[in-house]
């Protein structure tokens, strides 16, 4: 459908596909802010990290209590971190490629079921770079997403046809970053 077919209340309530890309910092925290205000609309969240799962974030703290904090029916977040429960311990690629990719069913599961407002697929870029997912998968998935979802996918070198496709793109650039200093990244600021 084109812009100019849709009646006025499809266009308010369209989805937007959204991407935070760049070297600089604030790509997942901007991602985080969304899902913070989208939950705040008591709407229904979802976010996959598609980095490994095996440091603990306080991002995933945070969605911890907020689970804990709503055992009667389901959470409104629904927030995992790819390959929770592997072990990571070789630098063997086709475990983070095995990894992705049920990270990314997990994703397409989410797509498709049409119950969310809002899901944040963060570092999905990473996966592209490394080979681990196939590009086409991802942007005729992201294509053919529930035209209210907003999606908004995370990580530097968003690939052109994903920044061509999204409705909405962020270039996040590194004026100065404190590691280039020495400081070692903060738990509470950095992960
Ligand atoms: P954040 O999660 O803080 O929003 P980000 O998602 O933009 O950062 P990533 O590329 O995902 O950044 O990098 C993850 C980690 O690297 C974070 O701990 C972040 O603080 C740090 N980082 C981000 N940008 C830089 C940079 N330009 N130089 C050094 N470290 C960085
Ligand atoms: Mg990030």
């Amino acid at each position: 459908m084109t812009e100019s077919s849709m009646t006025a209340k499809e266009i308010k309530e369209k989805g937007l596909l959204i991407v935070y890309t760049g070297e600089g910092k604030g790509k997942t925290t901007a991602a985080l802010g969304m899902v913070y205000r989208a939950l705040g609309w008591n709407k229904k969240v979802a976010v996959i990290q598609f980095i490994k799962g095996k440091w603990i974030t306080g991002d995933r703290k945070f969605a911890a209590t907020l689970a804990l904090s709503h055992v009667e029916g389901q959470p409104p977040l629904n927030f995992s971190t790819m390959g929770e429960g592997f072990t990571w311990e070789s630098q063997d690629l086709s475990i983070d490629k095995r990894a992705a990719e049920a990270a990314w069913e997990k994703a397409k599961g989410f797509i498709a079921s049409g119950e969310y407002f809002l899901i944040a697929l963060d570092e999905l870029t990473y996966t592209v770079h490394h080979h681990f997912l196939p590009l086409p998968d991802i942007l005729s998935t992201l294509k053919n997403r529930p035209k209210d979802l907003t999606v908004v996918v995370t990580g530097r070198d968003a690939p052109p046809e994903l920044i061509e496709m999204a409705d909405l793109v962020t270039e996040m650039r590194k004026v100065k970053h404190p590691f280039d200093q020495g400081v070692p990244a903060k738990p509470g600021v950095d992960f």
